[in-house]
């Protein structure tokens, strides 16, 4: 993954922490440390409210197992991408990144893009660091600037960890971040822990009608950044679908998974690739997808049937471990 591209694009700065909204009258609800048992009752909430969220996905910490090989996880990762919800990174072990070495840092923030990679097809150019350590001298924010990372802050912090079943303490501190003169504009970035029962669930049921009342939208970090949800991803350069997780998408877009079905022989991969052709059309049919996701699984399709046809006359064997998608094709 080291050998992708990471050109900068748009006008939100990359390697600099950025702690607010641009957008008037936007708040951006964002989640850390999930997913986690609470995260599917937590977006059956904001589905209903229709309100957007961000969540900032560590992926192997607190003993939840690795996102990419834990099916339940796997599943809810790719539910906040089908619901319209942005997935930032928030590092792969939860380490402290000011106090390790460079390598280790972006061997760090590399896990955490392979196993997004697996499960979405594409990894976050938003990240925030755990602890919000992250700075120059130990040059951290040099080392995300290079990986391509926008370092999201908060400009209120529910103080859900202090209390984590004291939901008068959060609502009381929320409130008085309503009240602040930051606030009056309607531009805020909270943070909250989805792995919080109380914040989760109750707090966001709470900030969710403070939100209504005040006519404002709950919208993701890059939409309150007014930042064009192109650039909240990038493509790895390659995916290799022997890899990806039982149940990843290879394009993933809202409401749609683009897969391509395991195979091991020469028929089995043309049948593979009928299933990938049939995908590909359902979703040019369909008028909630974005074309440009059914357009890469068109790409993705046509690159198997070439490989279904020239493959096992004697290499490379016809098995999906084989196939490795060029995305850059
Ligand atoms: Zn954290």
């Amino acid at each position: 993954m080291s050998v992708d591209p990471r050109r900068e694009k748009g006008q939100i700065k990359y390697g600099h922490f950025i702690s607010n909204c641009y957008v008037p009258r936007t708040i951006a609800l964002t989640y850390d440390d999930g997913p986690s048992e609470n995260t599917e009752e937590l977006l059956n909430i904001l589905d209903e409210a229709g309100a957007k969220a961000t969540f900032f996905i560590a992926g192997n910490s607190n003993g939840k197992g690795p996102i990419d090989t834990t099916s339940k996880w796997t599943d809810v990762i790719k539910r906040m991408v089908e619901d319209g919800h942005q997935v930032a990174s928030h590092t792969w072990s939860h380490p402290d990144m000011d106090e390790m070495g460079s390598q280790d840092r972006r061997l760090d923030m590399a896990k955490n893009e392979r196993a997004l990679a697996n499960i979405l097809g594409k990894y976050p150019t938003y990240m925030r660091p755990p602890y919000l350590h992250c700075n120059n001298q130990s040059g951290c924010l040099s080392d995300m600037r290079d990986l391509g990372y926008h370092v999201i802050s908060y400009a209120f912090d529910s103080g859900d960890w202090m209390d984590p079943n004291n939901l008068t303490a959060m609502t009381e501190r929320v409130d008085r971040a309503f009240q602040s003169t930051d606030a009056q504009e309607g531009r805020m970035l909270l943070i909250q822990h989805d792995t919080i029962r109380t914040s989760a669930v109750n707090l966001t049921k709470y900030v969710l009608d403070m939100i209504s009342q005040r006519g404002w939208k709950a919208v993701t970090v890059g939409e309150c950044l007014a930042d064009d949800p192109e650039r909240w991803y990038r493509d790895p350069a390659w995916i290799s679908l022997a890899s990806r997780s039982k149940r990843g998408c290879v394009v993933s877009g809202r409401d749609f998974c683009g897969d391509v079905r395991r195979f091991h022989t020469k028929v089995e991969c043309f049948r593979s690739n009928v299933q990938c052709e049939q995908a590909a059309l359902e979703c040019m049919n369909s008028g909630s997808t974005d074309k440009k996701d059914c357009e890469k699984l068109e790409t993705i399709c046509s690159m198997q049937f070439l490989f279904c046809s020239t493959c096992g006359e004697p290499e490379p064997p016809c098995d999906i471990g084989n196939f490795n998608v060029d995305k850059r094709a």
